[in-house]
């Protein structure tokens, strides 16, 4: 079938896989570029493996230091007539390329809240590799059914306390509003703490070493946002930010617990990016678009694989030091957060409307770069063409 990207609000609802390989292959080719990395882990588990900081995640390891990878991810495979979900296209061309590598990859689709999902990836393990030494946790997810209770948990984008109202986006249209979003009740703020909080994480890591297949010195690092003030109404002191501050508190105590075995525990506060996750939160794609302009005016602008690189290159291994904050995190989204960017973007901030979007911010980057995580517009790649949405994972582990 010819495919064509349907956007609908902030998801498009097909993916192409020829695009999505060469996405891939893009983030691999960086890696290549970067030369061999020293003393990286060995084998590596990614919850949240097949697209955003996930799917880096996966890439830098494998490519930049030949590590075998298990990938875990939930994703919806082609079928004839219609179109799979992107990081389902990127999984089946990482597999391929690692392949090809010689590499071991191996992707188990499913719900990683779930025990059965945990069950299987130690199963794996066991079978394969029998120990992982890095677990990169990067799930980004909507909703949890929690595996003790079977209660589902939805997260929610909303503020604490009171009402906030702040400038937007509207990507597609182009059109910046204001938008006033209602403070989260109680309940709405413990369903999103359950579902992007620290407990998942936790019981990864607690299954993994129950089963004896985390490596003594494994090393796990889960990802959080901090981001400037003018998405903290939103992000850092709304409902997810709860969440994350739950994650991190866990990163310090889970540190602790694998300390004693030689183990670590961090959390790493990145950059904003366009992932399919961010572009659902209000007012961040706005800030999105002005923190492109000015980084990349600044020959700083990062993506999702420049940033996981120099977090396993100059934070994780190659003989670095993680250099954590006072709150003990990992930051690599230092470059976001310098001065002299932040004071641009406010002064940006302040002056953005519709008529001038298009001059004052990389409202063009952003939709470009939204577009590419569905495997839309990468060079090389003929949209004309007819394209099988039916890509089986070469591992077969579906
Ligand atoms: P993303 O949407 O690109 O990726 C989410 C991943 O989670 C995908 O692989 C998806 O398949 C997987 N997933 C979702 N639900 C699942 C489930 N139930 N079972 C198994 N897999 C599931 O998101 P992202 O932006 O890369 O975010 C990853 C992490 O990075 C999140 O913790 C996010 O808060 C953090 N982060 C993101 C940004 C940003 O700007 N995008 C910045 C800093 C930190």
């Amino acid at each position: 079938m010819i495919i064509k990207p349907k956007i609908r609000g902030f998801i498009c609802t097909t993916a192409h896989p020829e695009g999505c390989a060469a996405h891939v292959q893009e983030q691999i080719d960086f890696v290549r570029s970067q030369g061999p990395l020293r003393d990286m882990p060995a084998r590596v588990l990614v919850i949240g493996s097949s697209t955003g900081y996930g799917l880096a995640s996966r890439i830098v390891p494998a490519f930049g230091g030949k590590a075998a990878t298990i990938g875990v991810f939930f994703e919806k495979p082609g079928e004839e007539g219609k179109t799979g979900s992107a990081g389902w296209y990127n999984s089946v061309a990482f597999e391929r390329a690692a392949h090809a590598e010689g590499l071991y990859a191996k992707s188990i689709n499913g719900d990683a809240f779930s025990d059965a999902v945990k069950e299987q990836v130690i199963g794996l393990i066991k079978q394969d590799l029998g120990t992982v030494d890095c677990v990169i946790y990067s799930l980004a997810s909507p909703r949890r059914t929690h595996p003790r209770t079977g209660v589902v948990h939805h997260s929610t984008l909303k503020p604490n306390g009171g009402t906030f109202t702040a400038k937007t986006v509207n990507t597609d249209k182009g059109v910046v509003s204001e938008i006033s979003i209602e403070p989260a009740n109680e309940q709405e703020q413990r369903d999103t703490v359950a579902v992007m909080g620290d407990e998942d994480w936790q019981m990864w890591i607690d299954a993994l070493n129950q089963a004896g297949v985390l490596a003594p010195n494994a090393t796990t690092v889960a990802y959080s946002y901090l981001g400037p003030r003018v998405t903290w109404d939103i992000y850092r002191n709304g409902t997810i930010g709860l969440a994350k501050e739950d994650l991190e508190a866990t990163a310090h105590r889970m540190d602790a617990q694998l300390h004693p075995q030689g183990g670590r525990a961090f959390v790493s506060i990145n950059k904003a990016l366009v992932t399919q996750a961010s572009s659902a939160i209000p007012v961040v794609p706005l800030y999105i678009s002005m923190l492109y302009k000015v980084m990349k005016a600044r020959g700083l602008h990062e993506g999702c694989i420049e940033q996981i690189t120099r977090l396993f290159k100059d934070r994780l291994y190659n003989g670095a030091q993680p250099q954590p904050d006072d709150a003990g995190r990992i930051r690599v989204d230092d470059w976001e957060m310098r001065p002299d960017v932040q004071s641009e973007v406010e002064t940006l901030w302040e002056q953005a409307t519709t008529e001038n979007l298009n001059e004052l911010t990389d409202i063009a980057g952003y939709r470009a770069e939204f577009l590419r995580l569905f495997g839309f517009g990468l060079p090389g790649v003929d949209y004309e063409k007819e394209s099988d949405p039916v890509q089986p994972l070469p591992s077969g582990q579906a």
